[in-house]
């Protein structure tokens, strides 16, 4: 049967770490990177940072059993971050989550990649968008495309 994921929108990572301790324990966030953890065009030291520090806070609440920062994009420094990782269609073989049923939750900007990443996950999404003003407009015009997919993949969530 066709399923719906739910959804929520998000404005910063604080409501992130709200949510996740509304879900139980056992948690696995898997983050998306770019314009979710670390803003588009940020210069290369500044990202491994955000990120790196992105995960550790994540890494550190006691609910989350596993944080994945999962990118298209490719390696940029960051070792523990899994690049060029081919979302939506990523396998749970590569994120490491067969064999056990977890609460999963994906956070990112972008529905047809972040958003189709969790509906086959039957993960909970978090849409974030650190920065809608900065964007590339290739970027921009696929957050408004994957905008009519929502009503098909996914049901609004409190
Ligand atoms: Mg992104």
């Amino acid at each position: 049967m066709f399923h719906r994921v739910r959804i929520r929108h998000v404005r910063a990572l604080d409501d992130v770490e709200t949510f996740i301790e509304s879900m139980g324990s056992d948690v696995v966030a898997v983050f998306d990177v770019d314009n979710t953890l670390a803003p588009q065009g940020v210069a290369p030291d500044e990202f491994v940072i955000l990120v790196n520090e992105a995960i550790d806070r994540f890494e550190g609440l006691p609910l989350v059993s596993r944080v994945i920062a999962l990118t298209n994009g490719p390696p940029r420094g960051v070792e523990r971050m899994i690049s060029r990782g081919n979302k939506p269609w990523t396998t749970r073989r590569r994120l490491g989550l067969r064999g056990r049923h977890h609460r999963i939750v994906v956070v990112g900007d972008q529905l047809l990649t972040d958003g189709l990443l969790a509906w086959r996950l039957r993960a909970t999404f978090l849409s974030l968008v650190i920065d809608d003003q900065n964007e590339a407009p290739r970027q921009a015009t696929m957050r408004r495309v994957g905008r009519f997919l929502a009503g098909i993949f996914f049901r609004s969530t409190q």
